[in-house]
């Protein structure tokens, strides 16, 4: 993405401006900033929000301050840390990049657009925002708060369709300044997080509002009507002795990526184990997903040793003492942890 080289326009003035009085700039991702602590925050805040965020990053950095702790991490310990912000594909995304960072630039962060953007995880938008944040070189960022705020002022289509992409990268483009490019970015991400809100913008005070082609008509499209998301049924067995549950690594890419949960089974199937023993209890739990509502039951059968299973999936027989060590789902291990 080509740099603006234009004068600073009007929007930009104006959001630095405001950020200067307004910014959110007690977010613990905004002090000590470092191209690390970008990157671990921008990572954390795709798809997820800011209050739900801190308390991870902050556990996160208080772990792993910097590459150099990171760089000892083994992907199980960072899904650990992940555990309840989901979305756990970012997770591995920062395992495999960081592995990267230490093999391809002797463990420092890239400087250039070019070497971040390669790195597992990092689009356009996040690579955008650690060159601009960190390093205070002008790139332009389009993540959904900035689609919605220059979409608005523009009067453009935010339709998630190619064409209308492509011409808001330009205008964030048009619109990235030479000049005070910290506060413009985060500047920008605050206005559309705290005041051109989706569904309410606050136009009355909006530091856009002489010049926003929006201001005070913006109405609900149809795209941004919340739709239902769809429910799937899940059955699950899982084996304990004593305090030892016998969990499986999942592989499967729509939810839960990478984390440990008890065997997923259809209720028809026999158990892959042993089944001369009742079941000694059925749990059954909802669980809402971003995209996704879980109907999950869960049947546990109580055994007394541990046993080896002949299969090719992953598993292992986790302590409960352990939990904490292991990617696990929330609702997954909050059950564990009351048996
Ligand atoms: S004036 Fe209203 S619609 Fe325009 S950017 Fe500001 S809050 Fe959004």
């Amino acid at each position: 993405m080509k740099k603006n080289c234009d004068q600073d326009s009007q929007l930009s003035k104006q959001i630095v401006k405001w950020y200067l009085k307004n910014g959110r700039s007690n977010l613990p991702w905004r002090k000590n900033v470092t191209a690390y602590r970008v990157w671990i925050s921008e990572i954390m805040l795709q798809q997820t929000q800011v209050k739900t965020v801190i308390p991870f990053y902050k556990k996160f950095i208080s772990r792993y301050p910097n590459l150099k702790a990171l760089s000892s991490a083994n992907e199980e310990e960072i899904l650990a840390l992940w555990t309840g912000l989901g979305f756990y594909r970012r997770a591995i995304n920062i395992y495999k990049a960081k592995e990267i960072i230490l093999s391809d630039f002797k463990n420092r962060f890239p400087k250039s657009f070019d070497d971040i953007v390669r790195l597992p995880g990092i689009g356009e938008s996040t690579a955008g925002a650690i060159m601009s944040i960190a390093y205070q070189i002008p790139y332009p960022i389009l993540d959904a708060n900035v689609k919605r705020v220059i979409s608005r002022y523009e009067s453009v289509d935010n339709d998630s369709t190619h064409k209308s992409n492509k011409k808001l990268w330009g205008l964030s483009n048009k619109h990235t300044p030479r000049k005070n490019i910290f506060s413009y970015t985060q500047g920008i991400m605050d206005l559309g997080a705290t005041i051109c809100h989706n569904s309410k913008p606050n136009c009355g005070v909006c530091p856009l509002q002489d010049d926003c082609k929006s201001a005070f008509k913006v109405i609900k499209s149809k795209k941004e009507t919340k739709k239902q998301n769809p429910t799937k049924k899940i059955n699950f067995v899982l084996a304990r002795s004593n305090c030892s549950f016998l969990l499986f690594k999942k592989l499967e890419e729509s939810f839960w990526e990478g984390l440990w949960t008890p065997l997923e089974l259809d209720p028809n199937h026999p158990l892959p184990w042993k089944d001369d023993i009742e079941t000694i209890e059925e749990i059954n739990i909802k669980h809402k997903l971003s995209h996704l509502n879980l109907d999950i039951k869960i049947n546990i059968y109580e055994y007394e040793k541990v046993f080896k299973l002949k299969t090719n999936e992953k598993y292992k027989w986790v302590n409960k003492s352990n939990i904490d060590k292991f990617g696990m789902p929330k609702p997954i291990k909050s059950i564990i942890e009351k048996l």
